[in-house]
């Protein structure tokens, strides 16, 4: 979004981003440790914000990203088309360790490209890979997905942190790519 060169500016672009899937996959958790490096174990009764803020440098461009939770409302398999508008990329997350979480994953991209435009950024996020004893999709069912709906995938941890940084940088990266050919 351009910003009149009147007004001083911290960034220079600013992207709404939905974290969308099943309850419990680890949303709230990605969403906080990327924005505030934090991790809770619980978060339904803590978390009452509905996006925070972070900014990260792509192309050498600072861009603010806008990143918005669900608050619960994904528990009833579906959330209001505010959540959407005005999106510009989604992460869907899965959690690696239930197999459900990730027969869903369709269903939550269908629901994204119901509120938005087709060739939305998405990057679909396998969560929960520390927990690897407990692990129920494997690396190669996940990326299988992946290519079938055309996406990117990452396999993150909220909980040590590892890759939640690069799975949004991955999607702020797409949709600035997306984004630079239309700037003047
Ligand atoms: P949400 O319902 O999708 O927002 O999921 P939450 O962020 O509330 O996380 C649900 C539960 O999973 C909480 O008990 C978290 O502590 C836990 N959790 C979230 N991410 C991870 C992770 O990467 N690893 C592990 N081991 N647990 C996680
Ligand atoms: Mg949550």
């Amino acid at each position: 979004m351009r910003r009149p060169t009147s007004v001083a500016s911290d960034y220079d672009f600013i992207f709404k981003i939905v974290v969308i899937g099943d309850s419990s996959v680890g949303k709230s958790n990605l969403l906080l440790r990327f924005t505030r490096n934090e991790f809770r174990l619980d978060t339904q009764s803590t978390i009452g914000v509905e996006f925070a803020n972070k900014q990260v440098i792509v192309d050498g461009k600072r861009i603010k990203t806008q990143v918005w939770d669900t608050a619960g409302q994904e528990r009833f398999k579906t959330v209001i088309p505010q959540f959407y508008r005005g999106s510009e990329g989604a992460l869907v997350v899965f959690d690696l360790t239930k197999w459900d979480t990730f027969e869903h994953v369709s269903t939550w991209v269908e629901e994204v490209y119901r509120h938005t435009p087709a060739d939305l950024p998405i990057v679909l996020v396998g969560n929960k890979s520390d927990l690897i004893e407990q692990r129920r999709v494997s690396r190669e069912q996940a990326t299988a997905l992946a290519e079938q709906l055309n996406l990117s995938y990452m396999e993150t941890s909220a909980l040590d942190a590892t890759n939640v940084e690069a799975a949004f940088i991955l999607l702020v990266s797409s949709i600035y790519e997306k984004r630079k050919p239309l700037q003047i």
